[in-house]
């Protein structure tokens, strides 16, 4: 099956994403493998976790994004498996299926905690430690009772990468460019996106998912109180305005699609990667 119906589901004559190639089988233990979370402004708002196996990359889309707590069960929907060459992808599908923006929110590389991830994957529970910028540690992925075996749980296990903190909204933006959907939005599809709103070109769907954009980028803004300094540059990537962005744009596009195994660009400083103590001065001043 593979990306059979990854491409089934896509018309590339309309859509960036890539159509990936043959995937092979690699023998890979001891080996890092590659693993991204995209946050997707589609018909709803979701993030897609994606773990490199057998030259694909296993895919989960969490409603709610993953947690850091331990206490929280994200229920994470089995999805088609999708290209290794997807896992970088940041940009706007303007049309068709997943119409919208996607962001790449998180990187890095995964290791199964477990000897048979194929085993893991059919007895429905992957116990699996990440490497990203944002999400570090132990995890588990374990599917649920009944259903249509699609509904997993994606839950942290308590390790010093754990902690009480809404990661999501704590570190919300792209760990590619830096900047929100509607920075994506305005680079990519600068057609789409005109004098600070929506362009009327788009469809009845795409000038909604700007919409959503827009409130999201201010929601993100009022949270960081505008001053919060835990997150370096990212934050002021926030408050750039669509046409700054665009100007930037021109001059450093990033590409829509690079190869997965390019390695990450400028990482900004994250609570994974400033530790312990960016993460309680966040949880003093943003109780959840
Ligand atoms: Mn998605």
């Amino acid at each position: 099956m593979a990306l059979k119906e990854y491409r089934a589901k896509r018309n590339f004559t309309v859509s960036p994403e890539p159509k990936g190639a043959e995937p092979k089988t690699i023998k890979k233990r001891g080996v890092r493998l590659f693993f991204c979370v995209q946050k997707h402004l589609a018909s709803h708002l979701h993030y897609d976790l994606r773990l490199e196996h057998d030259g694909v990359l296993l895919s989960w889309a969490v409603p709610k994004g993953p947690s850091i707590d331990p206490a929280d069960k994200r229920l994470a929907m089995h999805v088609e498996d999708h290209p290794i060459e997807y896992g970088t992808f940041e940009g706007v599908i303007p049309d068709g299926y997943g119409a919208g923006i996607v962001m790449l929110w998180d990187e890095g590389t995964w290791e199964p905690l477990v000897d048979d991830v194929g085993e893991a994957l059919s007895k429905g529970d992957l116990k699996l430690q990440l490497h990203g910028v944002k999400l570090k540690g132990s995890w588990a992925l374990v599917r649920t009772k009944g259903g249509d075996g699609r509904s997993w749980l994606l839950l942290k296990h308590r390790d010093e990468w754990a902690g009480p903190i809404d990661i999501a909204a704590f570190a919300p933006l792209s760990i590619k460019s830096g900047g929100d959907f509607v920075d994506i939005l305005a680079q990519e599809s600068p057609d789409l996106w005109t004098s600070n709103r929506a362009a009327k070109g788009g469809s009845a769907h795409m000038l909604k998912v700007a919409e959503r954009a827009v409130a999201i980028a201010e929601a993100n803004k009022k949270a960081s109180g505008g001053q919060d300094d835990s997150l370096g540059h990212q934050e002021n990537n926030t408050s750039l305005k669509p046409q700054e962005a665009r100007k930037q744009a021109s001059s450093a596009k990033p590409k829509a699609a690079t190869t997965a195994s390019a390695p990450a660009r400028s990482t900004p400083r994250t609570p994974g990667a400033s530790g312990r103590a960016a993460r309680s001065r966040a949880a003093r001043s943003r109780p959840r």
